[in-house]
């Protein structure tokens, strides 16, 4: 009994808090999948785990609240169907928990607007909608850097985008240490399992996969076969290879990094072997790219349609995950207005 003990002493000791999110800004695909489900899915079993879905996040993008609600419930949706267990992880609607609105706000008074300019993502956004460059998208990483203090999280699954604002959540975090002369929020770290972070890039030649990206450039977990197919075959190429060994441009490196998570061994070397000796033809390439993905999606699909009509369940699991996060999140208010000198 007592060596029982311990070994469970040890195991719960060495449990890390990991905490992520994903905006509700459409459905998701591949990659999400590759650069945050997928390890969501594998470190839920050993951690514990706080997935979310982050609403606030997407109001930089003014959603009317009849798409804010759909998005929400689709995403929860596509949570429980790529196989996170609400039993295991806590999933939660990150407006379920104003307390990290709170320590947002706190967060922002020792963020410097120098710093939040310089972020990749913000410069981004900046040429992609210079008509909609609000606050909010510069205020982006504090938000991000309180979902992930509030949990006092340490490892953070996310894809390799986020490098930058996870860089930026230690900052903020050990300023708050040292602006208070208290050792109390840890220093996360960005976490993808076995190798490191992951980009999965989009169809249309440059760039990652994103929702944003433009028609086409994604494959969702719940696109229909014919659907696929239409994409795929629509993905940029090039002239093809004329000498043996020619290097790869972008948009085929980007087309062999989609056949290298999707398909198998054998067929990434077919196709390989194909363009090293100036033989690939990309038609064929594209059609074995997405029967694969086809095959990929396949149970994902019809899991979200299954899932999807499950009301109760989906109420129940949203419940369930509120709870349990606020619970966490106003331990960490409460300390930090404390800390801060609000009697
Ligand atoms: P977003 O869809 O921007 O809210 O991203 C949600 C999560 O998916 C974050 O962890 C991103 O790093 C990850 N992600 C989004 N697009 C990609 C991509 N093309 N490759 C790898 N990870 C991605």
């Amino acid at each position: 009994m007592k060596s029982l003990l311990g070994d469970l002493e040890g195991f719960i000791i060495f449990m890390e808090t990991v905490v992520s999110g994903i905006r509700p800004t459409g459905s998701l695909h591949l990659g999400n999948y590759f650069g945050a489900l997928r390890n969501f899915i594998n470190m839920q079993n050993e951690q514990n785990c706080f997935f979310f879905i982050a609403d606030y996040h997407s109001l930089t993008t003014h959603p009317t609240p009849i798409d804010l609600y759909g998005n929400v419930r689709q995403i929860l949706v596509e949570y429980l169907a790529a196989g996170i267990d609400p039993e295991k992880a806590t999933i939660y609607v990150q407006s379920d928990v104003p307390e990290v609105a709170e320590l947002y706000l706190y967060l922002n008074m020792n963020a410097y607007i120098g710093e939040l300019e310089r972020c990749t993502s913000f410069k981004d956004k900046i040429r992609q909608q210079p008509q909609n460059v609000n606050a909010g998208l510069l205020t982006y990483p504090t938000l991000m850097a309180a979902d992930i203090l509030i949990h006092h999280a340490t490892k953070v699954p996310v894809g390799k985008d986020q490098e930058q604002h996870l860089e930026i959540t230690r900052t903020f975090g050990n300023r708050f240490n040292r602006m208070y002369n208290v050792d109390y929020f840890p220093e996360p770290k960005a976490f993808n399992f076995g190798q490191e972070l992951i980009k999965i890039p989009g169809l249309n030649g440059s760039g990652k996969m994103g929702k944003s990206e433009g028609e086409g450039n994604a494959i969702y977990l719940a696109d229909e076969p014919e659907a696929i197919r239409k994409k795929v075959m629509k993905a940029v190429t090039d002239a093809g290879p004329t000498v043996p060994n020619q290097p790869k441009s972008e948009p085929i490196q980007n087309i062999f990094q989609l056949m290298k998570v999707v398909s198998t061994n054998e067929t990434l070397s077919f196709f390989e072997e194909q363009y090293n000796s100036c033989q690939i033809r990309y038609g064929d390439m594209k059609k074995q790219l997405a029967e694969d993905m086809i095959l990929f999606t396949a149970p994902f699909r019809e899991r979200i349609i299954a899932i999807s009509s499950d009301e109760a369940y989906l109420s129940k699991v949203a419940r369930m995950g509120k709870e349990k996060a606020q619970e966490s999140a106003a331990k960490c208010i409460q300390e930090v207005r404390e800390i801060i000198g609000f009697r």
